[in-house]
């Protein structure tokens, strides 16, 4: 089922739910490093904010890599640019070798990926972040021969990699006004370098105004957002963005994905009406799936919609934070919300799953 035709449903008796119990998160989110090299507009992390960086210290990686070795999640390195931290290499390598390999997968914007120290053999996944083939986008966002960097470097990865077909390779792209009318020409261009997952992803997060709709009705729950508000798509041409994506699906490549997957009615609300983009069908996938570790070893739900701390590395760990209260008072108001304003456009929300019997939505 497309997105717009469940966000078109409007039926309130269906409700998203995570249906196994979960007993321990999918995947951990971590932030190795608050700073980053890149300026993208709508990114708290871009070098143009002005507030102190931070990158995580020995100890707390010494401590992921124990919780790692304990466990059966993985680690998604995003979030400011991994390739920043000074032990990058050594949190890898030693990782692999402790807990196995294959289990971190980076997002990075490649910008430091001809590097001759990364060990890009024990990584999982690897996601480029490219938004499109014009030079001078890539410039705007402060990043010089981003394509040719990451062609490279694709290439040669491609070229050594092992017989379990690790690491994997996506590029991504956000849609922005400045790409909106050239994602077929991106799409083949990378298909032909011969990346495994290509994804476009439509500018998605809690917005300034969401943030402050949250905590007026729900006063209990801190929002937060990073930054981003609706003039960070104001260009964006609806008409001709839908035109160009379906163009996108004519080319029938299973290797292509759009995020959400939206078309022309739903797609105008997205970008016309952000805090509307409610489905009546859906529920935050991440308290039931995902926590986040930030540099100074501190354990949240999620740093793009509420600040909900759930304890530290060195306290409670990564299974005490799961297990916490604050954390399960937090999944009772969902399942009673099903929803709450800071929902809307967040990739949180398009990650659930759908399900029709909500006597089965139950707390881990
Ligand atoms: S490269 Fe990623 S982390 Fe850095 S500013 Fe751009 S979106 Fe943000
Ligand atoms: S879907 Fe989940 S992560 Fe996203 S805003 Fe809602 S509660 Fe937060």
């Amino acid at each position: 089922m497309r997105l717009t035709e469940e966000y078109n449903m409007g039926n309130e008796g269906t409700i998203g739910i995570i249906e196994q119990k979960q007993t321990s998160p999918e995947t951990v989110f971590i932030e190795l490093t608050s700073a980053c090299n890149a300026d993208c507009s709508g990114c708290g992390f871009r070098r143009s904010e002005k507030y102190p960086r931070s990158q995580m210290s020995r100890r707390h990686l010494s401590l992921l890599i124990d919780a790692l070795a304990e466990s059966k999640f993985d680690y998604y390195l995003q979030s400011g640019e991994a390739l920043l931290h000074q032990d990058f290499t050594w949190f890898v390598e030693t990782s692999a070798k402790k807990a196995g390999a294959g289990r971190i997968h980076l997002t990075t914007n490649g910008q430091l990926a001809r590097r001759s120290d990364i060990p890009w053999h024990f990584l999982g996944s690897i996601s480029f972040s490219i938004d499109g083939r014009d030079p001078h986008a890539s410039s705007a966002r402060g990043l010089r021969n981003q394509e040719a960097i990451v062609t490279e470097t694709v290439r040669e990865i491609l070229n050594n990699r092992d017989n379990a077909g690790t690491p994997e390779i996506f590029v991504s792209a956000v849609i922005r006004p400045s790409n909106q009318d050239q994602l077929v020409d991106y799409c083949q261009y990378w298909l032909n370098v011969g990346v495994e997952h290509i994804e476009l992803i439509h500018l998605q997060g809690t917005t300034i105004q969401a943030a402050a709709l949250t905590q007026q009705q729900y006063p209990q729950v801190n929002s937060v957002h990073r930054h981003l508000s609706e003039e960070d798509w104001a260009g964006i041409d609806v008409a001709r963005l839908d035109a160009e994506l379906e163009q996108v699906r004519m080319l029938n490549e299973p290797r292509i994905s759009i995020f959400p997957d939206i078309s022309k009615s739903a797609l105008s609300t997205f970008y016309s009406s952000s805090t509307k983009f409610i489905s009546p069908a859906r529920v935050c996938s991440k308290a039931w799936k995902s926590l986040e570790v930030t540099t100074n070893g501190s354990i949240h739900l999620s740093g793009i919609c509420v600040d909900l701390s759930l304890g530290s590395l060195d306290e409670e760990g990564i299974m005490g934070a799961w297990n916490s209260a604050a954390l399960q008072e937090f999944r009772d108001l969902l399942s009673v919300e099903k929803r709450l304003p800071c929902c809307a456009r967040c990739c949180g929300y398009f990650g659930s799953e759908i399900e029709t019997h909500p006597d089965k939505f139950q707390n881990p």
